[in-house]
């Protein structure tokens, strides 16, 4: 006999997805710095503003489904052909359609943790599982335990350099180790969301390692130092095999008119955004050092963020902050990241975590 109330059933590991928590947005009419979500703090640049105005001429059209262009440009720029270039809806979206192009269910993906809270729920998408290696005290990724986690289930690794929301980056040579350490057989994501930001010697690069390596598969994204967050348009890059899997793995036409008009104005100003990334690490310095001065102990800036280990109290620290205007984000029980924005903002949330590490002194002195 039928059930008497049919519905339909969702997957249960999609029912059991964690959510993801975006930055917080600021309620209106209220001055508040945004500094949850790693974004540029600088408006758009004046000739992006241009090009969607052009572009905007087109919308009755669909745009060129190969992005043929914007894939073209990106090659020429890390010195590999178009026809290694995958471009989506954002480097998350482009993610997804890497890991449903390998995953199979009950594969294995290891990743740092904590590291970017999109990978386990892309992971978890895909059918696949996510094998989580703690990073060490400094906040940095455990390449030789990554190594170590790799069996014969496991089908791809994620590295985040610099990670999200720790901070440090990886460096070329222990990029280049942990190659020569996994099997060829098993696909090494590299996310390069933060690189511009990166100025601890020896940084890596992706791109000139794809050579060397067919199963190494590189992240960008436009939504950090270019700024162009709200327009979604990621890129990632591999050999031609595996880039020929993820485009037909890919939404179709997933990068809009508007995203592609944008992203390649924003290449063509190059030296702007290079000038801003430039603004962004000096304040990056500031507000490191600042803290540091302060007392707090924080990892290895290398991004457009810091990470304040605040365990149990990262909620009450987010609390604090919020109601003095600045808005941060907060991992329960474990941290808060803080995104470096306008100077003012950062002198705010400076003058905010000075008042709390005083605060915290006092009561260590009392205890
Ligand atoms: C912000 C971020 C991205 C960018 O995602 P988009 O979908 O391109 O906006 C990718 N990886 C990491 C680790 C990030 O923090």
């Amino acid at each position: 006999m039928a059930p008497k109330n049919p519905s339909v059933r969702l997957r249960p590991d999609i029912e059991s997805l964690p959510t993801y928590v975006p930055g917080e947005r600021p309620t209106v009419g209220m001055q508040v710095y945004k500094l949850s979500s790693n974004e540029i703090a600088f408006p758009p640049l004046v000739a992006v503003g241009a090009a969607l105005v052009d572009a905007g001429a087109d919308l009755n059209r669909y745009p060129d489904m190969y992005a043929t262009e914007l894939t073209e440009v990106l090659g020429a720029r890390h010195g590999v052909g178009a026809e290694r270039v995958t471009v989506g809806n954002g480097s998350v979206a482009v993610l997804q359609h890497v890991l449903s192009a390998v995953c199979e269910p009950g594969d294995e993906v290891v990743m740092a943790w904590r590291s970017f809270e999109a990978y386990p729920i892309a992971v978890q998408v895909a059918g696949a599982r996510a094998v989580m290696v703690p990073v060490d005290a400094e906040g940095r990724h455990d390449l030789p335990a990554m190594a170590a986690a790799v069996t014969e289930r496991t089908r791809v690794v994620l590295l985040c350099s610099p990670n999200n929301p720790t901070g440090p980056a990886l460096t070329q040579t222990e990029l280049r180790a942990f190659l020569a350490a996994v099997p060829a057989s098993v696909m090494v994501v590299l996310d390069e969301a933060y690189i511009d930001f990166v100025t601890a010697p020896d940084p890596t690069d992706g791109p000139a390692l794809l050579g060397e390596h067919k199963n190494l598969v590189v992240l960008r994204t436009f939504s950090k130092a270019y700024g162009l967050a709200g327009l979604r348009v990621g890129y990632a890059l591999a050999r031609r095999r595996l880039t020929a899997g993820f485009r037909a793995a890919s939404t179709p036409f997933g990068v809009n008119i508007m995203g592609m008009a944008a992203a390649l104005a924003a290449l063509q100003a190059e030296d702007q955004v290079r000038a801003r990334v430039a603004e962004v690490i000096t304040e990056r310095d500031r507000v490191a050092g600042a803290l540091r001065e302060q007392g707090w102990t924080i990892p290895d800036p290398q991004g457009n963020f810091v990470w304040l280990d605040l365990g149990r109290r990262a909620t009450a620290f987010a609390d604090h902050t919020r109601s003095r205007g600045v808005l941060v984000r907060a991992f329960a029980g474990d941290g808060v990241r803080v995104s470096v924005g306008e100077p003012e903002g950062n002198d705010l949330f400076l003058s905010l975590a000075g008042e709390w590490a005083a605060r915290s002194a006092r009561t260590l002195e009392r205890a």
